[in-house]
């Protein structure tokens, strides 16, 4: 079985959020990347991918042999916090790298438009074109098999339209990045699905091996919150147990959750669901945590 990793470089959800009361989870927003026999798979471009850049810079100096070295970007939606590192991302700079972007057809029909704004000179000064990398942005997510790695996708509930990914490797490894979605509109509180879209969601994450989910908001929070696009916490806990989730990673932290926080957060939930049976992993996630996917 070959290696792979799923690295967290970005874990905040809405606004980056550095300094000391939230060093420990980080405050860059989302980005992870799954490297798989030496092939790269990155899921947000929010400014946790600089980062990565920087790591993949250093990769590049040891290992280019010619070959353009290919990293496929999937953008869950195109909110600032998942799209605001891509210019700051050093290999799109670089002719050795090339990037290929994926987004929904129906969320982002118009992704190039979008992407390329956000480098317009009223907000930064470099233009898309002078980036050097063989870029190439994808609309049509159906059947994606890039290197044996099959990538399955599905909408969500968020104002604008997001999309949820499913990774499968070699047919029985698999994970489900789904930030960005409403579940307290598709599912009653005891977890089971009350409308179609969450039956799919349902269905989407049913037995995996990890699903990295959008856990913005407490319980309380969420009262005050209602249609702006993200999940409480005991709901997406309930669903993904009812769905036979084996391991539940908690991601897109809110800026207002300081280490301190999240910490008695994670207390709270890893032990009232790594105690049941069957047991369900809970996993708070934080920038720089690496998990090795085992089926
Ligand atoms: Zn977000
Ligand atoms: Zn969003």
């Amino acid at each position: 079985m070959k290696n792979a990793f799923i690295t967290f470089w970005g874990c905040r959800g809405s606004i980056a959020t550095p300094g000391r009361s939230t060093e420990r989870y980080g405050g860059n927003t989302s980005c992870i990347c799954l490297k798989y026999d030496n092939a790269y798979y990155i899921f947000d471009a929010g400014t946790g991918i600089r980062g990565l850049g920087v790591e993949l810079m250093d990769f590049v100096e040891d290992h280019y042999d010619g070959e353009p070295i290919e990293l496929n970007i999937f953008l869950s939606h195109t909110h600032w916090d998942h799209i605001q590192g891509l210019p700051f991302f050093q290999p799109a700079y670089d002719s050795r790298f090339k990037l290929n972007i994926y987004g929904s057809e129906n969320q982002d029909e118009m992704l190039e438009k979008t992407l390329s704004g956000q480098m317009n000179s009223v907000y930064f000064p470099v233009p898309m074109s002078q980036l050097n990398a063989d870029l190439n942005v994808h609309v049509d997510l159906h059947a994606i098999d890039i290197h044996g790695v099959k990538i399955s996708s599905t909408d969500q509930d968020h104002p604008g339209g997001s999309t949820a990914f499913k990774t499968i490797l070699d047919k029985d490894r698999t994970f489900v990045y789904a930030t960005d979605n409403e579940l307290d509109l598709q599912f009653n509180s005891d977890g089971t699905p009350k409308n179609k879209m969450g039956q799919r969601y349902f269905n989407f994450i049913s037995a995996v091996d990890y699903l990295i989910a959008d856990g913005q908001y407490t319980d309380e929070e969420y009262l005050d919150k209602v249609g702006w696009g993200h999940t409480s916490l005991s709901l997406i806990h309930k669903v993904a147990y009812a769905a036979g989730v084996k391991n539940l990673v908690i991601y897109h932290h809110d800026p207002m959750h300081t280490d301190s926080i999240l910490e008695d957060l994670s207390h709270k939930y890893m032990q009232q669901y790594e105690s049941l049976t069957p047991a369900m992993q809970v996993i708070w996630a934080r920038e720089g945590l690496t998990i090795p996917l085992r089926s």
